[in-house]
């Protein structure tokens, strides 16, 4: 690992202009993709500002209609959320299976987000929920925010300060793990509105995770396991490397969407 310079702003616009000033700067949450990558050396920041002082960049607040997590909440928060667990249990179970303890305990929403790796569980969640990213200049539906492999709609400087989770009828996650990271070979997350649309948000499947509308447009009609039966999601533009084929990922779509509507509440 290269030297760098450590910060630890108290605001989100002391951080910003810390990053502004850096030659090669680079924001840091929980860390746990960031300094694997730096001790890997596939990124040797000058500068690294740790977010985890700022005033207010953790915690959850549920409404009626509502879950927002702010950006630097852990997933074992998240997990272990009495509030979260009543209004989207799908999304504390989620949290639930990231990594293993440790990574629970330190990485965060916000940096999962941020860092859009085509296998985290997060991006599933936000498009199978239908989240809305909110940031220090603006809010980004999740529809738009995963654009490509570890890229997202994100403007230089630009910090996710939280998310908002509209809370859905039903909803279910659903995981492949690989079994040496726990990251989703493949993994779905559903949730049914209170107008009975479906979405199934996907992720570990292809270079950025996606919507399967084909399943959406046919549970929207019949929420049911059945209903899938005759449903062929195709494998073309899906990833193949030496842990499955794209064939298998996409097989393995309509199965997970099928366990996730039989575990649905
Ligand atoms: C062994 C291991 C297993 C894992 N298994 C899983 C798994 O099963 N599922 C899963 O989803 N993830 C998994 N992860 C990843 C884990 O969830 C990370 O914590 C997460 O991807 C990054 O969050 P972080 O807070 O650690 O971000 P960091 O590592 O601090 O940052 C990641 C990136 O996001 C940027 N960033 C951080 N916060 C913000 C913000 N608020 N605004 C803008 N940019 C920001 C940083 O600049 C950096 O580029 C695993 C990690 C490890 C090490």
């Amino acid at each position: 690992m290269e030297n760098f310079n450590y910060h630890r702003p108290a605001t989100t616009t002391a951080a910003a202009a810390l990053l502004k000033k850096a030659k090669d700067g680079k924001y840091m949450a929980g860390g746990h993709t960031l300094l694997p990558t730096m001790k890997q050396g596939l990124a040797s920041p000058t500068d690294i500002i740790d977010l985890t002082a700022i005033k207010n960049f953790s915690g959850i607040k549920v409404s009626k209609t509502t879950v927002t997590i702010k950006a630097g909440t852990t997933h074992m928060e998240v997990a272990t959320s009495k509030d979260i667990k009543k209004a989207i249990p799908a999304l504390a179970e989620m949290a639930g299976k990231i990594g293993g303890v440790h990574v629970r305990h330190k990485g965060t929403i916000g940096g999962s987000i941020a860092n859009a790796d085509p296998a985290a569980d997060y991006p599933s969640a936000c498009l199978g929920l239908g989240a809305t990213i909110e940031t220090t200049k603006r809010k980004i539906e999740a529809d738009k925010f995963f654009v490509g492999m570890f890229e997202t709609a994100l403007k230089a400087g630009e910090i996710i300060t939280a998310v908002h989770f509209p809370i859905p009828k039903k909803s279910a996650h659903q995981k492949f793990p690989n079994p040496a990271s726990r990251y989703a070979l493949t993994g779905v997350f559903l949730s049914q509105d209170a107008k009975g649309k479906v979405r199934v948000g996907v992720t570990g499947a292809a270079p950025k995770a996606f919507r399967a509308t084909d399943l959406e447009a046919v549970l929207s009609k019949d929420f049911s396991a059945k209903a899938l039966a005759g449903v062929a999601v195709p494998a073309k533009g899906l990833m193949s490397d030496m842990h499955a084929t794209a064939a298998y990922r996409a097989h393995l779509i309509g199965v997970l969407a099928g366990r996730a509507v039989d575990a649905a509440k």
